[in-house]
């Protein structure tokens, strides 16, 4: 009985939390020591029953080969835990050396000069080469810049992009962005962005901003006729632009000739996005 100076409640959950940790480090010494014990078990047992029948060497001969064979798959089952426990080790530390070798980069178009460019940062742990630009254009036409620079990790470079995209371009100019990137694991392609530039009249940039900010018009396919712009807000790149072109299609054909979709721009809403810069981020 414990002896305690303080009220029975509270003497009671002293005993309760005494004995659970009692019973915690139990299964702590339990957990970790159970294969010795059974070994040691096993052997004592071993022990014992030679002694008894030590007199009766057949007995003595079939116990014997009965511990023999106990011993055997005790082995067994040990070199398999160890080999499983190595596959496990095996497997995390591949993910780890996958992991630390993976390109991560994080690219943007921005203004410099008067001009747009490219930059890339590498914040993963290896060194990449990129080796292609490749620029598509809103009517389709694609530029593909080969390139043969090194970002190290941790650094940033920029890479000029073609003056066909603002030269003699009136207002704005969209385009897709997507790089091609090799290091000594992998290679492979960046994700497609698209980028906004704002030009001046002298062909100067003013402005870049990530996304579509151009007037998407949509034509009715029952009627031929225009059915209205389309809502460009939160689109990555051109081909989202056209998946959601085909929906907003649809809806024009299904509700032709009212011609409403979900996607239709209002000039209100576009009045907002003006005002606001709503889903477009700086790029300069
Ligand atoms: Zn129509």
């Amino acid at each position: 009985m414990l002896a305690c100076s303080f009220s029975d409640a509270l003497c009671l959950r002293y005993t309760h939390a005494k004995v659970k940790s009692c019973v915690k480090k139990v299964r702590a010494f339990l957990d970790k020591h159970v294969p010795t014990l059974v070994v040691l078990a096993l052997v004592i047992l071993a022990l014992a029953f030679l002694q008894h029948y030590w007199s009766d060497p057949a007995k003595a001969q079939t116990i014997g080969a009965l511990f023999s064979f106990i011993a055997s798959a005790i082995l067994v089952g040990v070199t398999w835990e160890y080999v499983r426990i190595n596959q496990k080790s095996f497997s995390l530390q591949q993910a780890q050396w996958e992991q630390q070798n993976r390109v991560v980069l994080r690219f943007g178009v921005r203004r410099y000069r008067g001009r747009a460019q490219v930059w890339v940062a590498n914040i993963g742990r290896i060194d990449f080469l990129i080796s292609e630009l490749r620029v598509r254009l809103k009517n389709g036409e694609k530029i593909v810049k080969n390139e043969r620079r090194i970002v190290g990790s941790g650094s940033r470079r920029t890479f000029s992009l073609p003056d066909k995209l603002w030269s003699n371009i009136p207002l704005l100019s969209t385009f897709d962005v997507q790089l091609r990137y090799e290091s000594q694991h992998e290679s492979g392609h960046s994700a497609v962005r698209a980028f906004t530039i704002f030009i001046a009249t002298n062909s100067e940039v003013l402005k870049v901003l990530r996304g579509i900010e151009d007037i998407w018009p949509v034509n009715c396919p029952k009627c031929g006729h225009f059915g209205g712009g389309m809502v460009t807000e939160s689109l990555d790149n051109f081909d989202d632009a056209l998946e959601r072109e085909l929906v907003m299609k649809s809806e024009l054909q299904a509700t032709c000739p009212e011609h409403s979709s979900q996607w239709s721009e209002s000039v209100e809403h576009l009045r907002e996005r003006r005002k606001n810069g709503q889903g477009t981020v700086q790029e300069d």
